[in-house]
């Protein structure tokens, strides 16, 4: 069976259905002041009214589930988010814009549009910190290098290579950050939790940055000591990295951030912890609210 014969992907209101009870589990709340007693559907198929357009008694005014989302005044069909979304978070590597556009029959612009959008919607909220006491934390960097092949030379071209750090505690959470330029121990302040076991390579900079702290030296081509490894993201930068060259042949660097939610999205609803893929697109469809997008569309990308 079609993985999109489910009717969110088929009919609209269907599509808008199963955003709003996933929006709004216990029924419609008001976007404008938070009500839940006096909200009331606008009946009627009259033109006038947009379909789904709920009206609050309390606070006198209008709104549909998609008002304060990343879909907020989209003209594009809910049950497109739908398979977008579900596109994204069934594909491992993740899945091009110029893909998107041609399996929903809309323009690229537009597929590069919502898959942003979406990548957003996959983002962590408030983000606490990673690890905590008892927890072992694996940290490591990878590095974005243009191919040689592609890499452009002289010094108008000498960008440095764009650096991401991870952290993933075992058996739970993975975060990545980019860098941008700045140090590894910086991003460590302000993501990891400095009383967890870490266990990194032989760098230095993670050196005291932990109250337990144990190393694998790659460099006299120890992998492994007992658990003492970064195999979990080695793991997660082959799959990232084979993406990021495969699947979107880079990005720019102001998007980079959305690209790594995205993995790191996918790794946190994994399918061997019993994730499905439709699991994961509802996982993803949560978290559209309260996100702010400043860009406009593909052509500042
Ligand atoms: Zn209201």
């Amino acid at each position: 069976m079609s993985a999109f014969n489910d009717p969110m992907f088929k009919d609209e209101t269907a599509a808008r259905e199963a955003l709003e009870s996933i929006r709004w589990p216990t029924g419609p709340v008001c976007v404008h002041c938070g009500a839940t007693e006096h909200v009331v559907r606008v009946a009627g198929e009259k033109q006038s009214h947009r379909p789904g357009l709920l009206y609050c008694n309390d606070c006198k005014s209008q709104f549909t589930v998609t008002v304060g989302t990343v879909f907020e005044r989209s003209k594009i069909p809910l049950t497109k988010w739908w398979m977008a979304t579900f596109l994204l978070c069934s594909s491992k590597k993740g899945i091009s814009s110029h893909q998107i556009s041609r399996t929903l029959g809309v323009t690229y612009k537009t597929a590069w549009f919502m898959t942003h959008r979406i990548r957003e919607a996959m983002k962590d909220g408030p983000m606490g910190l990673i690890g905590g006491p008892g927890v072992t934390v694996e940290a490591d960097e990878t590095v974005m290098a243009k191919s040689p092949k592609t890499r452009k030379t002289g010094p108008l071209h000498a960008k440095p290579d764009r650096q991401v750090l991870s952290l993933v505690e075992r058996g739970g959470t993975l975060r990545s950050v980019y860098l941008d330029g700045k140090d590894v121990r910086g991003a460590l302040v302000k993501h990891f939790d400095d009383r967890s076991r870490l266990v990194t390579d032989g760098s230095t900079v993670y050196k005291g940055q932990a109250d337990q702290h144990e190393s694998v030296d790659h460099s006299k081509f120890e992998w492994a000591r007992g658990d003492v490894h970064t195999n979990t993201l080695e793991g997660f930068f082959s799959i990232f990295k084979r993406g990021m060259v495969g699947t979107y042949q880079h990005c720019k660097t102001g998007h980079l951030h959305r690209y790594l939610a995205e993995f790191d999205f996918r790794f946190n609803n994994l399918s061997k912890l019993g994730v499905s893929d439709r699991a994961r697109t509802v996982i993803a469809m949560k978290g559209i609210e309260g996100k702010r997008l400043t860009y406009r569309g593909p052509d500042k990308a």
